[in-house]
């Protein structure tokens, strides 16, 4: 990759635009700022960014409805979202992973951590690779398709659109069919390791994915008291 991932910051506090910016910068990244959603939105109308950081409450259009407006948007469906949050109750992040948001930081971040999950996104997306390979190539299981290289997936032969870690998760899940994997093995896999997420996290994304996959749904099998897996052969 020569040139450099574009990163579009959405957040009405001018210390923390500028913290994130500052921070962002210099890690090498193209960083556009936008204090309101709807300038963010309306720069992504006109421009390609590879992730955005999304901060939650916004004057007007706040944080959780100009996401619903990103991922209802096809040209912005699977864009990788951090969602930026100050307060800490549960339930909006959850409606946030549950809307398709890939992440969430919450304030006061380190700009450690925040670069972190940057990096560790744009990984999923193939965007940057630090000698991993986690892109799968095409995979097929009964009634669904997974494109790695175009990051896509079918079911029934009809596009489903995925969140970037909804994605990985599935492509980890399909590359190693009917193995049983922890919740924490699944974090690893998909975040790598120590990373500070909580179970809850993979079962909101779980449920997330699910849904999307229509009728293939029930291919990602709770194993009870251990996890998850892909149940394959169905409608084969
Ligand atoms: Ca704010």
């Amino acid at each position: 990759m020569t040139t450099k991932a574009s990163i579009l910051v959405i957040e009405d506090e001018r210390d923390i635009r500028d913290l994130i910016s500052y921070n962002l910068t210099r890690e090498g990244y193209s960083v556009r700022e936008a204090d309101t959603a709807e300038k963010g939105l309306e720069y992504l109308k006109a421009h390609k960014a590879d992730i955005v950081l999304l901060d939650m409450m916004l004057p007007g259009i706040d944080g959780i409805e100009a996401l619903r407006r990103i991922r209802a948007d096809k040209s912005t469906a699977v864009l990788p979202v951090i969602m930026v949050t100050a307060r800490s109750e549960d339930a909006d992040v959850v409606a946030c992973l549950e809307l398709g948001a890939d992440d969430y930081v919450s304030k006061p971040f380190s700009p450690r951590v925040l670069v972190a999950r940057v990096r560790a996104r744009l990984r999923e997306t193939g965007r940057e690779r630090e000698g991993d390979e986690t892109l799968p190539e095409s995979i097929t299981s009964g009634n669904v398709e997974l494109d790695g290289a175009r990051h896509e997936v079918r079911v029934d032969g009809k596009d489903v659109f995925l969140s970037a870690t909804e994605f990985a998760l599935l492509a980890f899940l399909m590359k190693n069919p009917s193995h049983v994997f922890s919740r924490q093995r699944l974090i690893d896999a998909l975040h790598g390791p120590g990373y500070p997420v909580t179970d809850r996290s993979i079962d909101v994304q779980v449920l997330g994915l699910r849904k999307k996959l229509l009728s293939a749904g029930d291919s990602v099998e709770t194993v009870r008291g251990v996890g998850y897996r892909w149940k394959e052969g169905r409608n084969a």
